[in-house]
């Protein structure tokens, strides 16, 4: 049997009639750069989140990047956030001219681990930047009360955590500023590249406008230095179409990340785990085992699609390596790259390829 590690063209199969209506009108109106379609989406994705403002920005890395041009941050400034995501959280930093200052994560959740958080403020500290990682909510609280006690900004990475909830409330809905991405590979893919931000403040959203359209609130007037981060008309068309799907995608997200877990019970691999209360969206399916390499290998030639999220934490990323960071100095997240595996899961997964995966599974830590 062969499963795929992501089908995206039978979810476009699916979607082919609904899709084509939407671009076919915004074609028709030749509403290409921002426009009807996107101020739309931006009012159902804002309900979706239960925030007062989501604003679409042309990909999740500008999104988070103007989320802390909203706090002023810049040279001379750190930002505690977590080595172990994908590298546009840190990306974001960067490009502020500020320096990411990297904690470790939570063995069980891969999450920010908040005891660790404390100690790395400095007086340079502004703001924590966590991740809600595989689509399971990061732990807030402790994090929101440590931004709070220290005067801190906190800024959620939602990139692959649409709709899921921490303590019965939506990711989003913690933090300042939630930067969320729609690559075609998340929950909710755009036809190309796309992203959103979240703010609750109305005067943070409406300076958000102005920054990812060139720093103007009027044409040709422009109060600061700002960005061409404009979400395209087509991908709010697209998004829109989608959107309407996403409650069902995640319900069945959550069915295949449950059949997993009872299939793969008493197998020495190590699962994700929630945090009580918290109700997870499931983007990876991830297991660790320190032999995750032979699992891999072994895997693929059973036909069975896998990847690594992620093989290289952000500390020992060659781009980073002047911020001086050695091997050892964040030993869960080094131990999390060594054993991670991500396992295929999305909606138009079957039954029977979510057995034949566990099966196979199984037969590894037989033989
Ligand atoms: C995908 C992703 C991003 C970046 O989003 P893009 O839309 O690809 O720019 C940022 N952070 C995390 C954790 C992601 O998974």
């Amino acid at each position: 049997m062969k499963v795929p590690y992501f089908d995206l063209p039978a979810q476009i199969r699916a979607l082919r009639p609904e899709l084509d209506a939407a671009i076919a009108r915004t074609l028709d109106q030749c509403s290409f750069c921002l426009g009807p379609d996107v101020t739309a989406f931006e009012r159902d994705f804002a309900a979706f989140c239960g925030a007062p403002h989501a604003i679409g920005f042309n990909s999740g890395t500008s999104a988070l990047h103007v989320a802390l041009r909203l706090l002023d941050i810049g040279p001379g400034d750190e930002i505690i956030t977590t080595p172990f995501t994908f590298v546009a959280t840190s990306w974001a930093i960067s490009y502020t001219g500020a320096k990411p200052v990297y904690v470790d994560i939570d063995d069980a959740t891969c999450n920010l681990d908040p005891a660790q958080v404390e100690r790395a403020i400095t007086p340079r500290t502004k703001a924590i930047m966590p991740v809600h990682l595989y689509g399971q909510a990061c732990d807030l609280e402790p994090l929101a009360a440590i931004a709070q006690r220290r005067g801190l900004a906190l800024v959620e990475d939602a990139a692959q955590a649409h709709g899921a909830t921490y303590r019965g409330r939506p990711v989003g809905s913690y933090g300042v500023a939630t930067g969320f991405s729609f690559y075609p590979g998340k929950n909710l893919g755009a036809c190309g590249e796309a992203g959103a931000l979240v703010v609750a403040d109305n005067a943070l959203a409406e300076r958000a406008r102005a920054l990812r359209e060139h720093g103007s609130r009027q044409r040709y007037y422009h109060d600061e230095i700002g960005y061409n981060y404009r979400m395209e008309g087509i991908q709010g068309a697209v998004l829109g179409v989608k959107l309407r799907h996403l409650a069902a995608w995640t319900a069945t997200r959550r069915r295949i990340a449950r059949k997993y877990a009872e299939l793969l019970r008493g197998t020495p691999l190590k699962l994700q785990s929630e945090l009580p209360g918290s109700e997870g969206v499931w983007h990876l399916f991830v297991v660790r085992h320190p032999r995750r390499d032979e699992l891999k290998a072994f895997l693929e030639q059973q036909g069975i699609g896998v990847a690594l999220h992620y093989p290289v934490p952000l500390h020992l990323q060659k781009c980073y390596a002047d911020l001086g960071y050695k091997a050892g100095d964040l030993p869960v997240a080094e131990a999390a790259a060594r054993e991670c595996l991500s396992l295929p899961i999305y909606p138009e997964l079957t039954d029977a390829q979510v057995d034949y995966v566990a099966q196979q599974v199984r037969a590894f830590f037989k033989a």
